[in-house]
């Protein structure tokens, strides 16, 4: 694979986009999990506009691109990936303001940040996204979510579904628009929205108790602290919870006791059968093989199939 012939296309590209651009960057320094090797453009735009420069002028050039949020969720290669990343992190994207009982979030706001405007302005409905590293931009693709007890005390599973209410989108050619909920096919983890860029998101959340909402966000943060590995760099779930049967992926992996199970520096994780930690120097080859190696010994011993949740960046393709 060709590296991106570099000086032209950079005067090229610059003389169209405002924005900051950077050759070469590991995407090991944008990632979670620590691993990925250098991509030929990172791209931060300045403002939709310069999306939309950049869109056009990487799809004109031929020159494939992707949207990297928080990279929270990513495994990447470590091998070099002749592509431009683009990351909406600049102060354009960091808008959060409300109206009434909907709040507006840009792509690049953190969930963090999301969290605490939302119980600043006494609104109630985003707690059960607290401890979850992304972006309102990942989140949204991602349909983030997490379980949650209800009124009743039965446990149930919250995601962005549940509270966005619309979502503005660039697609693939630079167009703008705002598609409401009733037209985006959520599903778990996943928002349909394949084929495009997510811009900012609307949501509809109710009023409540900052004192409340403070507790709930304590709550769902105790539990992560208790329950997942925030130690060693990690990229959350790697397997989704298989629909066919009523057992997560991570109890499934538990069972077949696969916690500890290492390939060089990449190993299950020990607190969370689901997660699996860079100890160090891991390779994305040794993770994948870990991938692979965990699939075929839960198949052999249930019968069923873990498919990734987390995103694979190679050069057989972005899923
Ligand atoms: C310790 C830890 C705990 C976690 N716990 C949870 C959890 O409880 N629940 C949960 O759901 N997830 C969890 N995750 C996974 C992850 O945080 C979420 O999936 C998050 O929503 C990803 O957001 P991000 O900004 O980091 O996206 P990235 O990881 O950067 O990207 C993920 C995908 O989203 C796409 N994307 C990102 N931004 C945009 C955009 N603006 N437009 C279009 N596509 C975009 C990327 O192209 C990629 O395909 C956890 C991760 C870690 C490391």
């Amino acid at each position: 694979m060709k590296t991106i012939s570099n000086l032209k296309i950079q005067e090229n590209l610059a003389r169209v986009f405002k924005g900051r651009i950077r050759q070469n960057e590991a995407l090991s320094q944008h990632t979670y999990m620590k691993i990925g090797g250098p991509v030929d453009l990172f791209l931060n735009p300045e403002d939709i506009a310069d999306l939309k420069a950049a869109v056009e002028f990487l799809n004109q050039a031929a020159i494939p691109w992707v949207i990297i949020g928080k990279g929270s969720n990513l495994l990447v290669s470590d091998q070099h990936l002749p592509i431009a990343a683009i990351e909406l992190s600049s102060a354009f994207f960091q808008e959060l303001s409300r109206q009434n009982n909907v709040v507006y979030a840009a792509a690049g706001v953190s969930l963090a940040s999301f969290i605490n405007f939302n119980k600043s302005q006494g609104l109630a409905g985003s707690e059960f996204l607290a401890g979850i590293p992304g972006s309102i931009g990942g989140a949204v693709f991602m349909n983030a979510g997490a379980r949650n007890l209800n009124s009743a005390g039965l446990e149930k599973l919250c995601s962005v579904f549940d509270i966005v209410s619309q979502v503005q989108v660039m697609d693939k050619a630079g167009e703008l628009s705002i598609i409401s909920k009733k037209d985006i096919e959520f599903s778990y983890r996943s928002c349909g929205l394949d084929d495009q860029i997510v811009i900012a998101a609307w949501f509809e959340l109710e009023p409540g108790a900052e004192v409340k909402i403070d507790l709930d966000i304590q709550a769902f943060l105790d539990n992560k602290i208790k329950t997942q590995e925030l130690g060693l760099p990690n990229a959350g779930c790697i397997f989704k919870n298989p629909s066919i049967i009523k057992i997560s992926a991570g109890a499934l992996i538990e069972q077949a006791n696969l916690k500890g199970l290492a390939i060089g520096d990449a190993a299950v994780s020990l607190i969370h059968a689901n997660f699996i930690v860079n100890k160090g120097k891991a390779s994305f080859a040794q993770v994948k093989s870990l991938i692979s190696q965990i699939q075929v010994i839960v198949e052999n011993k249930f019968s069923v199939y873990l498919e990734p949740e987390v995103k694979i960046w190679d050069r057989e393709g972005f899923k």
